[in-house]
């Protein structure tokens, strides 16, 4: 990104409140409902009932600062994510890979107790768990989504370059990530476990290939 000296961005400082994910200054938002994540959750059963008793009930809810799409800028923002199970399976976010595949984000803990889920365009999963005040890198290449494993709100606040897009399909293509996020009663244990989705369809080469090929 090359900036002229008649074009100097700015600088800007956004409060965000860590309870509510509210963050001053956001220039976009959107929600996700629950009847907007069909097809993400195992018991399908459960799903429909859970949409039926709460119709248009909110998952998730993202606030973010775009202050220049050319590559070389940033997007930020915050992510606000309700509590709550479809059957055994924590509350998620639809997750993504980044169109251009090989941009990275950071994930800031602000509030609430999360797991992010990450796959490798191989199928490699990997599983980070997020707090207030611990960051959680998600390097090029890795497929990820967030999970809700807390009974509260999980807040995050998220960075990421402006060029990056997203490929919300990659996880759907595959029928799911490789695992899920289920409730554990394990005695001393997090709360959580991860369990393999039976419906998930590893990547062929043609596929692992064209993920690569999105990198410039
Ligand atoms: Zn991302």
């Amino acid at each position: 990104m090359s900036i002229a000296p008649s074009a100097l961005p700015e600088p800007s400082a956004h409060p965000v409140d860590p309870l509510t994910g509210t963050l001053g200054g956001a220039t976009g938002s959107y929600e996700k409902r629950l009847e907007d994540l069909a097809g993400v959750y195992a018991d399908a059963g459960a799903f429909d009932a859970a949409c039926a008793a709460q119709p248009g009930r909110i998952v998730y809810r993202v606030e973010d600062v775009r202050p220049a799409a050319a590559a070389g800028d940033l997007i930020f923002g915050t992510t606000h994510m309700e509590p709550g199970r479809i059957g055994r399976e924590f509350f998620v976010t639809r997750g993504h890979i980044h169109a251009r595949a090989n941009r990275p984000e950071t994930y800031y803990g602000e509030a609430g107790r999360g797991v992010m889920l990450l796959e490798s365009p191989e199928g490699q999963t990997r599983i980070l768990e997020i707090a207030p005040k611990v960051i959680v890198y998600v390097p090029p290449l890795w497929i990820h989504r967030s999970v809700n494993v807390g009974d509260t709100a999980l807040v995050m606040s998220f960075c990421y370059p402006s060029d990056s897009g997203q490929d919300y399909d990659v996880i759907g293509r595959s029928g799911g990530m490789a695992v899920r996020i289920v409730a554990s009663d394990d005695a001393g244990g997090p709360g959580w476990k991860s369990v393999t989705n039976e419906s998930y369809r590893p990547r062929n080469t043609d596929e692992i290939a064209a993920i690569y090929a999105t990198q410039d």
